[in-house]
């Protein structure tokens, strides 16, 4: 397993030191900034399992850092600050930390919320494997074999559910007829590629509202198209 990752962004050196010390002994990689500008160019232009981050800190301080970091990434943050009123944890958490800890912390508290952090992703990450899609107001969940529209599950037969998945794994690509074909009836299917016209026209009769603006696009003489 490869190391996680941790972006330490605190200005006062001996902390800064102290933390990447016991950190690294924990397994961790760790990365120091000691300013905020600094500190959100890493943010923004690496990968980060967890970016561990002072409140007051110089050139930008720490609210606004993870405002403007989470204006275009989602990399879990927790706060780290002198500051602990009641006040000042609500801040930490609107500007969208997932955990504010403060100062002073026993460094096992601090791993200890890490690991819940880190286990919460590992979640997120095997949830998103099950791959549901939300597309127009359409949720498809492809392990469920469900299918809902406004949150009203639609009734698909086996094989409509199966070419809207093929499309739907493949948004942004043109499929073939042929390829549609395969991997929904099969390579041996002795079947005709009208038949996906025929199941394109069911699927879209249950889940469009109108021609226009049919989630399954026709690509004239090659096949069908999803848009996400
Ligand atoms: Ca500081």
């Amino acid at each position: 397993m490869s190391l996680k990752k941790i972006l330490l962004i605190e200005d006062e050196k001996n902390m800064s030191r102290y933390l990447e010390l016991e950190l690294q002994h924990a397994s961790f990689s760790v990365t120091a900034a000691y300013d905020g500008e600094t500190g959100l160019q890493m943010a923004l232009a690496d990968h980060w399992d967890i970016i561990l981050l002072d409140l007051m800190l110089p050139k930008l301080d720490g609210l606004d850092l993870c405002r403007r970091l989470r204006s275009c990434k989602q990399t879990p943050v927790i706060m780290l600050t002198a500051k602990g009123s009641v006040p000042d944890r609500v801040k930490g958490l609107d500007c969208g930390a997932d955990d504010y800890l403060p100062k002073p912390f026993a460094f096992e508290e601090l791993l200890a919320r890490i690991r819940v952090i880190l286990r919460r992703q590992e979640e997120q990450q095997s949830r998103n494997e099950n791959q549901v899609f939300f597309l127009q107001d359409l949720c498809i969940d492809m392990d469920a074999r469900l299918v809902l529209k406004n949150n009203k599950p639609i009734g698909l037969t086996k094989r409509e559910f199966d070419l809207l998945a093929a499309l739907v794994k493949n948004a942004n690509r043109v499929m073939d007829r042929e390829t549609l074909l395969d991997l929904v009836w099969g390579f041996e299917a002795a079947v005709d590629t009208n038949v996906v016209d025929v199941y394109v026209r069911y699927i879209r009769n249950k889940i469009d509202h109108s021609k226009e603006t049919s989630l399954i696009q026709t690509v004239r003489g090659i096949g069908y198209v999803v848009r996400a």
